[in-house]
């Protein structure tokens, strides 16, 4: 007597996740799908297998039924293998490589194909199973193919998963991986003991483990708008590197994406973004470019991804979604235009690694900005900074390694005591390959990957060596500005770590005072007031750099002990909008009645030292006077120009 409850169980858990599956909708896209048939094999191959055993156990006879349900039973075990395979492949994006060998591509299906012959055949010969004179199943002959194909299926599956481990988070890796042994076990199990049914309900079992840890496309899903999401874009674009999937890419800034979240509803929004996205699928489907792929990135990006074998319809898409664009979209009564940048790259032609392609489309986000307008992928690949960006870590390392940073001095002009009282350290990097970096594209960088806080100790430990200097004390000059990166703030020893230069070079902390842009002193976060508190009762003053170009929270602002505020470049450039004039001069109210003294930065000519002057501004740094230059120009300036006028 055979045990039919583990079949049973088997085949209610495989209808459990079916049900869920249709009910989520998951069993779309190309990878649903295929989850969705290796599903329903298991469920059928386990309902094939509940009346088989049951007709075992009930009866000796009714023998061609049983040879039907039996050779059903095989089938779809053997489905079920091929099934598992062509779903890693599918998941390691891997099935390029596949269709690319001919001899793969032919020779895929050819296990599963001789197995449902020989299922034929067995009709007539009896060579993968019979029935004795009692009725009793026996094995024919050739009953080792259907074990040779279901090895087959499971060792090119489990072929790709070690080929393209990287493709796939580890969680996932090992549910996959799982699944080989406790089938192997399972098969085992029920060889040495054959009335231990329990081969179905063990791939069940593994099948509601991929559910549940694999089969989650919700996690990919940007809710509103329909289109996958930015981990999405991310883990896709990664994998598509990795096995050398070549394809199209359309990237569409929406520019007026922002502007379109200040003035009207986070739902209208949406839903303006849900219908691009709905046209763009619909539209790939009219032109047949399979398993097209939208994404939606939350700075206002929409990403498509072709295969490249559709490269030649890519033109004529594209010319149908700029007029789909020009015109405007309408929901809940508004109407707005969308104003789009447009650039389309092939991979690997154009960008050949993941880190190119993230920086690309960070750069196109950022750069992308005229309306109507379509970029070549090359305008940004070409582009200098862009290739500095992709290389920075090692520019950093580099410069770390041989000592490469230097640190520069820009004098600061007293407007009252009309001499230079001040200066402020810049750093500056000369690398071999890329000559001048500039400190706008290393230092966010250095703040990415940490050496932030290496850099900012050796900035400081050069300006407490020169303040500590003999030369130092002749140029009466009162104090160096020092620049503190938002990272730097947030580290809990930064007020140790600045104490113990300065109390290293005997330097008093009235030498120094710390810039704090105005974006990172908006931040809300302990550390940084916590540092701020500790420096100021330490003695140390506090400027606020960069003032005006963050859109910061006035109130919490006001509420830090700035000394000096540092109004930004953007304010010199007057006479050339009359709007801008007024919101400097309210600037400049608001920095006095915050008892702030003024430093106007960019100052290049007469005329924008004798407007910031008149305006009552403390004091002038730019290149009127000097650009930022190095310790020994520096000091030489300073003794040859102490009584400018
Ligand atoms: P920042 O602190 O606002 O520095 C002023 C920037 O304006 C400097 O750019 C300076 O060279 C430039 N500048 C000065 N006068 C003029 C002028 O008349 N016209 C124009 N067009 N520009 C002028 P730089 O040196 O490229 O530095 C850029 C930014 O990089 C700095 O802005 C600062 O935020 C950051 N940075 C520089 N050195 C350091 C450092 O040691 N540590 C940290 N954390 N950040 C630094
Ligand atoms: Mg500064
Ligand atoms: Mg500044």
């Amino acid at each position: 007597m055979k045990l039919n409850y583990y079949n049973i169980c088997g085949m209610a858990v495989c209808a459990v996740l079916i049900f869920s599956t249709l009910v989520r909708r998951i069993h779309k896209g190309k990878l649903g799908k295929i989850y969705f048939m290796m599903l329903l094999s298991v469920f059928f191959s386990a309902a094939f297998d509940v009346v088989a055993v049951s007709l075992d156990n009930a009866t000796h006879e009714l023998i061609p039924l049983k040879y039907f349900i039996n050779s059903g039973y095989l089938f779809f075990h053997n489905l079920t293998g091929a099934m598992y395979s062509v779903y890693i492949i599918a998941i390691t994006d891997s099935m390029h490589l596949v269709r690319k060998r001919r001899f793969l591509k032919t020779s895929y299906w050819l296990p599963l194909s001789v197995v449902s012959v020989l299922l034929l055949v067995n009709l007539f010969n009896g060579c993968l199973f019979t029935f004795d004179e009692n009725g009793i199943y026996k094995r024919g002959e050739m009953f080792l193919v259907l074990y040779i194909s279901t090895a087959f299926y499971i060792f090119s599956g489990v072929y790709y998963l070690f080929k393209y481990k990287k493709t796939i988070a580890f969680d996932r890796w090992i549910a996959l991986m799982l699944v080989v042994p406790a089938s192997v076990f399972s098969a085992l199990l029920q060889l040495i003991f054959p009335e231990l049914i329990i081969e179905m309900f063990v791939n069940a079992i593994s099948i509601m483990f991929v559910s549940t840890i694999i089969q989650r496309p919700e996690e990919f899903l940007d809710v509103e708008t329909g289109a996958r999401n930015e981990t999405a874009l991310i883990s896709d674009t990664k994998r598509m590197f990795i096995t050398g999937k070549p394809v199209d890419m359309i990237l569409i800034k929406i520019i007026n994406y922002q502007n379109m979240l200040d003035y009207i509803s986070s739902e209208d929004v949406s839903a303006i973004m849900k219908k691009i996205v709905s046209f763009l699928y619909e539209k790939s489907e009219s032109v047949k470019m399979k398993s097209t792929d939208i994404y939606f990135h939350k700075r206002g990006m929409i990403c498509i991804i072709s295969e490249a074998e559709y490269h030649d319809r890519i033109a004529g898409y594209l010319d149908a979604v700029m007029e789909y664009l020009r015109n405007p979209i309408v929901v809940s009564e508004v109407s707005l235009n969308c104003d789009v940048s447009v650039c389309s790259v092939r991979c690997p032609e154009d960008i050949d690694s993941f880190e190119s392609m993230n920086l690309f489309i960070n750069n196109f986000i950022d750069k992308g900005s005229s309306a109507d307008e379509l970029y070549e992928a090359s305008d940004i690949i070409n582009n200098r900074n862009y290739s500095i960006q992709l290389n920075i870590e090692t520019i950093i390392n580099r410069a770390i390694a041989e000592n490469r940073f230097k640190v520069y001095y820009q004098p600061i002009y007293s407007v009252s005591e009309k001499r230079f009282v001040c200066a402020e350290a810049l750093i500056r990097l000369y690398d071999d390959e890329y000559s001048y970096v500039s400190p706008e594209l290393f230092i966010p960088a250095a703040e990415k990957n940490g050496s932030i806080h290496k850099i900012g100790k050796y900035v400081l430990e050069e300006v407490c060596r020169f303040i500590s200097s003999e030369q130092f004390r002749t140029l009466g000059i009162s104090f160096i500005d020092v620049n503190l990166s938002a990272v730097q703030c947030m580290n809990s020893n930064l007020t140790g770590e600045i104490q113990e230069i300065l109390a290293r070079y005997g330097v008093p902390p009235e030498s120094i005072v710390l810039e704090i842009t105005e974006t990172a002193a908006s931040y809300e976060h302990n550390i940084m007031d916590e540092n701020i508190k500790l420096l100021t009762d330490a003695g140390f003053n506090f400027s606020l750099d960069d003032f005006g170009t963050g859109y910061s929270n006035m109130s919490r602002i006001a509420d830090l002990p700035f000394k000096i505020g540092k109004l930004d470049k953007i304010f010199t450039r007057t006479g050339e909008n009359k709007k801008l004039d007024l919101v400097t001069e309210s600037s400049v109210h608001m920095m006095k009645a915050m008892n702030m003294k003024i430093v106007v930065e960019g100052v290049e000519t007469r005329e924008m030292l004798d407007r910031f002057t008149d305006l009552g501004c403390d004091y002038i740094q730019g290149y009127y006077f000097s650009r930022p230059i190095p310790e020994d120009e520096f000091v030489k300036f300073i003794l040859e120009n102490q009584m400018v006028s």
